[in-house]
């Protein structure tokens, strides 16, 4: 079975700052080795549940944070910026199973780091009305595409929003919110055997595992200005609905989602002012 894993970095246990996340400084080459250990534990799962071929798709600021030569299991790496889908990047119908990995909570919730793409800009995400996070928003591609997300590893909101979209949904939580710069993490050995864990049943039970399923699967986003609202409305499939709001229905989820992809790259210089 083909395994697709995305990555993001801000619920890896241990990592509470956004200098161990971002940047070249020494403490986000620590926060990096942590990632490492925690993407590794998923792939040493998702083989020994049955994985054949698994494709990790660094999603996290540069998405270029893994050393290639030390991913575990053999599995193929997509990084590096303007990937068109972006967090999803890689994923298609062939694989049996997706797993999202050092996920965070939304933004506006009690989740250390939280934000939901891009902080400058998106001050809250409704998927079919139901506030959500960067795994809602992915999910949409899962869902086009028929695969099961079956795993979520990260803050304890990250995968309770998951949860909540996605039921059944597996989880590791490796860390329990104190503010949003600051967690009670588990020992990072220990939550990568728990990732591993949780990898592991969740890629043996992925064969039975419903893919995500959303009716109609409408994106509504509130952003921080009105100048961000006007540049995201340029985008085809992307409504505004009001000073600040954007609604995103395309023909398909995966439609959706490319909207939504353009709006936050689109808006990106545009939202960085103050
Ligand atoms: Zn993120």
């Amino acid at each position: 079975m083909k395994v697709f894993l995305s990555t993001d970095m801000e619920g890896t246990a241990g990592v509470v700052a956004w200098e161990q996340c971002v940047g070249d400084g020494p403490q986000a080459e620590a926060g990096r080795r942590l990632l490492l250990a925690e993407v590794n534990a998923a792939i040493e799962g998702a083989v020994a549940g049955g994985a054949t071929d698994v494709v990790v798709n660094d999603s996290h600021s540069t998405m270029r944070n893994l050393p290639a030569d030390r991913l575990a299991g053999g599995a193929s790496y997509v990084s590096g910026a303007h990937k068109p889908l972006y967090m999803m990047q890689g994923l298609d119908d062939s694989f049996g199973a997706c797993l999202f990995v050092s996920y965070h909570g939304s933004v506006g919730a009690a989740a250390g780091l939280s934000h939901t793409y891009n902080p400058n800009a998106v001050i809250e995400a409704r998927l079919d009305g139901r506030v959500t996070g960067e795994a809602g928003i992915n999910a949409l591609v899962a869902a086009h595409y028929g695969v099961p997300v079956v795993l979520v590893t990260g803050d304890r909101c990250a995968c309770d929003e998951t949860a909540a979209l996605i039921p059944g949904v597996h989880s590791a939580v490796v860390k329990e919110h104190v503010s949003r710069v600051a967690a009670h993490s588990l020992h990072p050995e220990l939550a990568c055997e728990l990732i591993k864990l949780q990898a592991r049943a969740a890629v043996q039970t992925a064969a039975d595992a419903p893919p995500p399923r959303f009716d109609p699967g409408v994106l509504e986003l509130s952003v921080r200005t009105t100048d961000i609202a006007e540049a995201a409305s340029w985008v085809r499939g992307v409504d505004r609905t009001g000073p600040r709001e954007l609604r995103i229905h395309g023909d398909t989820h995966l439609g959706t989602y490319r909207s939504f992809c353009a709006a936050i790259l689109l808006t990106r210089t545009v939202a960085e002012i103050r």
